[in-house]
């Protein structure tokens, strides 16, 4: 059995007493970090002590640290690949981590509803009662995934937004590199094996997604790709068009009716295995990697946000 409907994945936690923050100093923003903390945590009577990341898996290691010195919390200040570097050591620990948007992809953070001021997400840690949400995550070979993997046309799209583009172009970036995907465009066989099921499918794109949020856009997704439901969603986008992704965003991701079935398809499951012939570009969470098989499983209920209070409707 799963979990279904927010409110039984939200819980009550201890008071926040003593945290460690870890600080990616390259995350996408400009503002003054540690005054903004050290006045909200001394205010709030926690002991917090401050890690400064340099390596890729420095936030692991902080946060491994972290766990061993059984912290309260384990705060990340970055996008959404420190977050998930940090995350990937709270897996099986009951330590709740709470996300300070410093990035310039907070994901996670939006779908989550995790203020994207430094002052307003301090306070989810500071609050006399405070709160988070259960979440799944991706695990695919030994890597672990918060949003998504993508096979084919969206994958290409990444590899193509390389970090010059979006840091020059910001959302743009993907408009461009989207256009320079299109012409790479072809149609894959693809074969999946969801839950031990085959079907076999042709398409341009392939996305085992997590999170329902897409992250183009600040459109605020009503859909039904549930990050606390124990299941992946798989979805195929059949027919290339320039519009491709607004239209996945509107049609697939923001749960409009299904008048355009005939160019996506949609399943969930615990267990999913994709090949594609020819092979296919897989990006994982936004990163590129090497043409591979792709056998991802859903670790269920993984770990532990913090997030606002829900207000009451
Ligand atoms: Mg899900």
């Amino acid at each position: 059995m799963h979990l279904k409907g927010i409110g039984m994945t939200i819980i009550p936690i201890k008071k926040v007493k003593k945290i460690h923050i870890i600080i990616n100093p390259a995350a996408g923003r400009i503002e003054p970090i540690l005054p903004i903390i050290n006045l909200a945590m001394n205010e709030a009577k926690i002991d917090w002590d401050v890690f400064v990341t340099k390596k890729k898996h420095d936030p692991f290691l902080f946060a491994q640290e972290a766990v061993k010195r059984n912290v309260d919390a384990v705060a990340v200040y970055g996008g959404d690949g420190t977050v998930m570097e940090a995350m990937s050591a709270l897996l099986g620990s009951e330590i709740p981590l709470a996300i300070l948007p410093g990035g310039t992809a907070n994901v996670l953070a939006t779908e989550l509803k995790v203020p994207k001021d430094l002052k307003e997400a301090c306070g989810l840690i500071c609050h006399q009662n405070p709160q988070a949400k259960i979440i799944d995550v991706g695990k695919m070979n030994k890597q672990y995934f918060i949003l998504r993997l993508g096979l084919g046309f969206e994958a290409e799209m990444m590899k193509q937004a390389d970090r010059k583009i979006k840091n020059r172009f910001g959302r743009l970036a993907y408009v461009i590199s989207s256009a320079k995907a299109l012409k790479k465009i072809q149609e894959v066989q693809y074969e999946l094996i969801i839950d031990g099921k085959k079907y076999t499918e042709k398409g341009v794109t392939c996305i085992v997604a997590n999170s329902g949020n897409i992250g183009y856009s600040d459109l605020s997704l009503h859909n039904q790709i549930d990050v606390s439901d124990g299941l992946l969603d798989v979805v195929i986008v059949r027919r290339a068009h320039i519009g491709l992704l607004a239209y996945v965003i509107k049609h697939v991701f923001a749960k409009q009716p299904a008048d355009h079935m005939e160019l996506v398809q949609h399943w969930q499951g615990k267990d999913i295995q994709v090949s594609a012939s020819p092979e296919q570009v897989v990006q994982c969470d936004g990163e590129p990697l090497e043409k591979i098989p792709v056998h991802a499983q859903v670790v269920p209920g993984a770990v532990r946000i913090l997030v606002p209070a829900e207000k009451p409707e």
